[in-house]
């Protein structure tokens, strides 16, 4: 459903992404790691083009994003979800996940709070539904977060280090709901530390190096056998 074809990006003379490439096929799940800088949050802003990029193309769901007559499309299809939440904190947690379907989807307000109260059930916040963001704890802000991605029916969701900055004690509940959206089958790209997500969901760990994608395994090969002495170096920092 995602075909990164020899990516790469430059910030000026500074070159973070070297000929990336990587496929993700539908339902798979996807954890990048990587030290920081390495280009981890670049590359997944790529795939939903906040990032241009110079060289190479990416493709999802058969639309090249070279091609921006189909960026419209590819940012429905494609939900992303932030380290810092990015909910709008003078609206309510409903008008949050109704906003972008009502104008992006064409959907009747009535049909989106309809489907908006299902998703904050499925996160459990509906009784969250009417307060203002700042009113919620961080796990919470974020699973609104997740509920108002999810509520533009995307067909992949990209998670940037979801989980980075909350309190220790919510960081359960927002892997919870990510767990649940692994088993119903959603395609995830997901850059995190959380090295126990990683094993138990991912498909695949793929582990980025200055610009440059180095590994891409199983988890228990990645964390039991990792080919390249720079992935067994990084893993012996975080484990
Ligand atoms: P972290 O784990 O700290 O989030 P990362 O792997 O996500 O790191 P990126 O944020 O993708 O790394 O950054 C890759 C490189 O690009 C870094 O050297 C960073 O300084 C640089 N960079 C990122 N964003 C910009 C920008 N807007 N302008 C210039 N340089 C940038
Ligand atoms: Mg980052």
């Amino acid at each position: 459903i995602i075909d990164i074809q020899g990516l790469g990006k430059w910030f000026g003379k500074h070159h973070v992404l070297r000929d990336v490439k990587m496929q993700v096929g539908s339902g798979e799940k996807v954890v990048i790691v990587g030290p920081s800088g390495s280009g981890k949050s670049t590359l997944i802003r790529c795939i939903n083009r906040l990032e241009e990029f110079q060289q190479g193309d990416i493709v999802v769901n058969g639309h090249r994003l070279s091609e921006t007559r189909n960026l419209p499309l590819v940012r429905r299809e494609v939900g992303m979800v932030f380290q810092q939440f990015n909910l709008f904190p003078h609206m309510s947690v409903l008008d949050n996940v109704t906003l972008a379907p009502v104008k992006l989807r064409g959907l009747s307000p009535a049909q989106a709070q309809e489907r908006a109260m299902s998703l904050l059930k499925r996160v459990g916040i509906a009784e969250q539904a009417h307060k203002f963001p700042p009113q919620l704890s961080g796990g919470q802000q974020q699973r609104v977060a997740i509920a108002r991605a999810l509520a533009m029916q995307p067909q992949v969701m990209l998670f940037d280090e979801p989980t980075s900055a909350l309190d220790p004690e919510v960081v359960g509940e927002v892997l919870d709901v990510m767990r649940g959206l692994a088993n119903e089958g959603m395609t995830m790209i997901v850059v995190t530390h959380e090295m126990g997500f990683a094993r138990e969901v991912a498909d695949r760990v793929v582990f980025m190096d200055q610009g440059q994608l180095l590994e891409d395994l199983p988890p228990a090969e990645f964390f039991g056998a990792p080919r390249l002495e720079r992935t067994q170096n990084f893993l012996s920092r975080v484990l």
